[in-house]
């Protein structure tokens, strides 16, 4: 079985002073043992040793991005050795804000999913069409563009979860239908079939993201091959802990 796995992706919030406020309320959320449920929560860069030195044990952290190759004259950047260094053991790698703002392309994020997996951290992989592309009728093909631009780069998909966010999802209040979300999770999964291995297939965890709160997580985790969430704002607040309990 696939195991369910949820992530608090924060994105760029938050004081020094609120994120020591939401680990506390994570610290006392009453959710299932880490058997049933993988928690991952990614604050910014500068508050990961905040959060990996305070948060719970069985929660994890992840962080947002990281540089495509080893370290130097890059500067701004953060490379995949630091993370592995401080102990971070997730990233989170081609989220759309970063395709989308940042201009990463799929080539860009397949080459930066191989490079962090090489240096040993785990990467939650995204990917997901615009509302244009899905209009048009191109979500398939758009989402299998981005999923094969990792392919390309990557053997070992063990320590690989995506998560498929719809950009016309994200922050929009306009969740995927269960329907929706699971025709997509499903289509991808015949592709990792089709293009990797049916073992791949089984046993990589996709997770939906885009609007997933505590009200409408019960019915899409109930899809069949709906993994678990990437969850954006409600990731901020005390309902996260409702949403990691949708696992059961
Ligand atoms: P929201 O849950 O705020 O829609 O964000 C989803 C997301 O982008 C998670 O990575």
């Amino acid at each position: 079985g696939r195991k369910f796995f949820v992530g608090g992706n924060w994105k760029c919030n938050g004081t020094n002073e609120e994120v020591k406020k939401i680990i506390s309320t994570l610290n006392a959320g009453d959710v299932p043992s880490q058997d049933v449920v993988e928690v991952v929560v990614s604050p910014p860069f500068v508050f990961l040793p905040l959060t990996k030195g305070s948060l719970r044990s069985d929660f994890h952290v992840a962080a947002q991005n990281c540089w495509i190759k080893k370290g130097g004259a890059y500067t701004g950047e953060i490379s995949a050795e630091m993370l592995v260094n401080l102990d971070i053991p997730w990233v989170i790698l081609g989220h759309s804000e970063r395709r989308l703002i940042l201009g990463e392309s799929n080539e860009f994020v397949g080459d930066k999913v191989a490079y962090a997996l090489s240096q040993g951290l785990k990467v939650i992989a995204c990917v997901g069409e615009t509302l244009e592309q899905r209009e048009s009728g191109s979500t398939l093909e758009v989402v299998a563009a981005q999923t094969k631009a990792i392919a390309d780069r990557v053997s070992d998909w063990t320590n690989v979860v995506v998560a498929y966010e719809p950009v016309w999802a994200i922050g929009t209040g306009k969740v995927a239908t269960p329907a929706q979300a699971q025709e997509v999770h499903a289509e991808l999964r015949k592709w990792l079939h089709a293009n990797i291995s049916p073992e791949v297939a089984a046993s990589t965890r996709i997770i939906y993201g885009g609007s997933v709160n505590g009200a409408n997580c019960k019915e899409l985790a109930a899809q069949a091959d709906v993994d678990g969430f990437l969850v954006g704002g409600a990731s901020l607040k005390p309902e996260f802990i409702d949403i990691i309990k949708s696992a059961e």
